[in-house]
């Protein structure tokens, strides 16, 4: 890993626009909603893009046209921040990546980050795996959030800051 200070907006507004074609193509939107404040996370670009692009990627798979794929990044509290990292003295912040497809299904939600889990006739079931390991090594934490109909939430929790935790 090559970790740097980086704006965590900029990382995502780049990643985002090389999928503006593939969107325009599959007729699905992708909306962002960050703070204004640049957000500086200490991260490898490679590494995210990686990341974030299996997220997209996935999203992308199981939407119909007309789908949206929706970026948002917001600090947290000190209160939520307990809840995740017990002590963890500086900020975080949440990035998720949700989609309004199919949802997963609830008994299959523990299992999607697991190598070579996948429900596609030609998946791999590396995309999250790969996602989960890139942000744990990078000392944060990824976690699913889906309601079977309603879509799918990935969010990573990532120490704020421009040094690595
Ligand atoms: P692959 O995309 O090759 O199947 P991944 O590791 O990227 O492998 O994803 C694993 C599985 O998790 C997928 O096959 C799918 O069942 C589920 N999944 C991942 N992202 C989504 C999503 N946005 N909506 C619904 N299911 C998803
Ligand atoms: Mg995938």
């Amino acid at each position: 890993f090559q970790t740097k200070a980086v704006v965590l907006q900029n990382l995502v507004q780049e990643v985002a626009i090389s999928f503006e074609p593939l969107g325009r193509a599959q007729k699905v939107r992708l909306e962002m909603d960050n703070p204004d404040e640049p957000i500086v996370i200490s991260f490898d670009t490679k590494a995210f893009r990686r990341f974030f692009g299996n997220l997209v990627i996935n999203a992308f798979d199981v939407l119909e046209p007309g789908g949206v794929v929706r970026v948002s990044s917001c600090l947290m509290s000190d209160g939520e921040i307990d809840q995740l990292f017990t002590g963890f003295p500086g900020q975080v912040v949440a990035l998720s990546v949700s989609d309004n497809g199919p949802g997963i299904p609830r008994d299959q939600l523990d299992q999607v980050f697991l190598p070579f889990f996948t429900t596609k006739n030609k998946g791999t079931g590396l995309g999250l795996s790969i996602a989960h390991d890139i942000i744990e090594a990078q000392g944060g934490v990824l976690q699913v959030a889906s309601e079977a109909g309603s879509g799918a939430s990935f969010t990573a929790y990532l120490p704020v800051g421009d040094r690595p935790p």
